[in-house]
């Protein structure tokens, strides 16, 4: 059997375009798949890192002074520019994350419908708006704007690519930021590609993209931009969170989850199971909101199983150009399935399909896991691989509190003909579906992210918008007012008049 491909630095010290001397290293985005090369790419370095945020500063400057109306016409050209090379970067990253084709075109498209979101909300949610001043402020006019930070560094992971980067980049651009944006290690190329293809229809750096490894996007948290959107693992946010307190920069923290699948007794039991599968499964389980756990009312609970067992032996993880699940894009990822695996086995779990034999160098096949106690890794810790546990409960509290016992609280899923937003309500996740699965990242108009151990701050939507600035309230005096309260000449008398006022507008109830 081949072994998993290994990722190759080198590297030698050279002056760059500067004149400043910095490392000239580079590293090797290789194909999980195959191991074939994809490219070769810099480690760029602390200096490299803040001449782009410097570069990024000045056409910040420019970004944010352009109306609303017309960032959104580049966002929308950009748009359009990816929209008709979708088949190109289809390709590329195929090449690059080992994902199917064919689910490219779908992380694409929703990538696209953000960009398009983000552009053409963001005037009306970001824009300056009338507030009511109160009684006691009558004499004022009150208004509120979100005006842009100035640059946003985004640290973006490898499962997604595209649609996740694009969930801050588009975002934070349409509130009129510049945005350093630095890929992973794993999907370097379709990074300079997303930079590549904002910078043909803008002409100025205000996407930028830097590559490296970990000590890059470390040197991104240090180099003094405005806020830092971050997704990745919790260890590593925690990492970013630590480099972005010296400079009291704020974070945006996305940071993966282990999200339950609830499925009660009146549910639709075949597309719980389709949906359940395809939670799991899909992009070989590396989705941050992917089904790693479910949990199925006792009355269901054989018909689910005998429905998602058939299902799942149907399904197989190959490099084959009609491959519906693909290779595990990070080699190291490959160990964490494995562990979870067989500590789910060690401890009385059975796998209805794979198991321990479905663990490959570059592949994990589907595994069913059930009987495995909650307190274990492949229930309690981010799987990232294609399996899920499922487990029988009593009752839709039973189900609620176990989807409740992790340090997670990303994105949920509930199936259930009458019950579902009864249940939805009680789960501890930023994000919840009801008869659909993940259903809720493709809503741009909803916000995305979770709590506790999933990180905190929101991308997408009007809250998405909101993130990448800063409010600005004005108050304006329109008329004197008829208390004079913010003047040492104010009397006595006013101040029993206000005594009064008081106690008319709060003194009761
Ligand atoms: P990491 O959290 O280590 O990396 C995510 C991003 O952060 C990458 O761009 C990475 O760069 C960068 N990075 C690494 N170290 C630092 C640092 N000190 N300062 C700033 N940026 C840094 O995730 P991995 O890719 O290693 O995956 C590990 C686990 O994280 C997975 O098994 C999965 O459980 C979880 N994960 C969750 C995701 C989600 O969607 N929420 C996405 C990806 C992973 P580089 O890649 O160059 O090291």
């Amino acid at each position: 059997m081949t072994q998993a491909p290994a990722r190759r630095e080198s590297g030698h010290e050279s002056g760059n375009e500067s004149g400043n001397e910095s490392s000239a290293a580079t590293f090797e985005s290789l194909s999980p798949a195959t191991g074939e090369v994809v490219g070769v790419f810099s480690i760029h370095g602390e200096a490299e890192v803040r001449a782009a945020v410097e570069r990024a500063r000045t056409a910040a400057e420019w970004w944010a002074g352009l109306s609303f109306k017309d960032r959104k016409v580049y966002l929308n050209t950009w748009k359009a520019t990816i929209t008709r090379r979708m088949p190109e970067l289809a390709d590329l990253m195929h090449r690059e994350t080992g994902k199917p084709r064919s689910d490219v075109m779908i992380e694409a498209t929703l990538a696209v419908d953000h960009i398009a979101w983000a552009a053409g909300h963001a005037g009306k949610v970001l824009g300056r708006r009338r507030v009511s001043p109160g009684m006691l402020m009558v004499n004022q006019a009150a208004s509120v704007e979100y005006r842009p930070l100035g640059v946003v560094g985004v640290i973006g992971p490898w499962n997604y690519p595209i649609f996740t980067p694009v969930g801050s980049i588009a975002y934070a651009l349409a509130a009129g930021n510049a945005v350093v944006f630095k890929p992973s290690e794993h999907s370097p190329a379709v990074g300079e590609w997303i930079g590549r293809t904002f910078n043909e229809c803008v002409g100025r750096p205000v996407l930028q993209v830097v590559t490296g490894l970990g000590d890059t996007g470390a040197a991104l948290c240090r180099s003094g931009v405005d806020k830092v959107a971050f997704t990745g693992s919790t260890g590593t946010g925690k990492k970013v969170m630590a480099a972005c307190a010296e400079t009291l920069t704020p974070v945006v923290i996305e940071a993966g989850g282990k999200d339950p699948l609830i499925v009660d007794a009146d549910a639709d039991v075949a597309a719980a199971a389709d949906a359940a599968l395809w939670g799991a499964c899909s992009n070989a389980g590396q989705t941050c909101a992917g089904v790693e756990r479910v949990y199925v009312h006792e009355r269901v609970y054989d018909e689910f199983v005998s429905e998602i067992t058939r299902r799942a032996e149907g399904l197989s993880a190959h490099g084959g150009d009609d491959a519906k699940i693909g290779p595990i894009t990070m080699p190291s990822q490959v160990g964490v399935i494995r562990r979870h695996i067989d500590d789910a086995l060690a401890r009385g779990g059975r796998a209805l399909v794979g198991g321990a034999q479905a663990v490959g160098e570059r592949f994990v096949q589907p595994t069913i896991l059930v009987d495995v106690p909650e307190d274990s890794a492949a229930v309690q810790e981010e799987t990232f691989g294609p399996t899920v546990t499922i487990a029988k409960v009593r009752d839709m509290d039973e189900a609620v509190e176990l989807a409740n016992g992790t340090s997670y609280g990303l994105g949920a899923t509930v199936y259930s003909k009458d019950h579902g937003m009864a249940v939805a309500e009680r789960i501890r996740s930023g994000m919840t579906a009801i008869n659909g699965v993940v259903s809720f990242a493709a809503i741009p108009a909803l916000p995305f992210g979770g709590v506790g151990d999933s990180g905190f701050g929101r991308i997408h939507g009007p809250d998405g918008l909101k993130e990448f600035t800063y409010a600005k309230a004005i108050a304006r005096q329109r008329f004197k007012p008829a208390l004079a309260l913010t003047t040492f000449d104010r009397t006595e008398q006013t101040d029993r008049r206000l005594a009064r006022i008081v106690k008319t507008l709060h003194g009761r109830g």
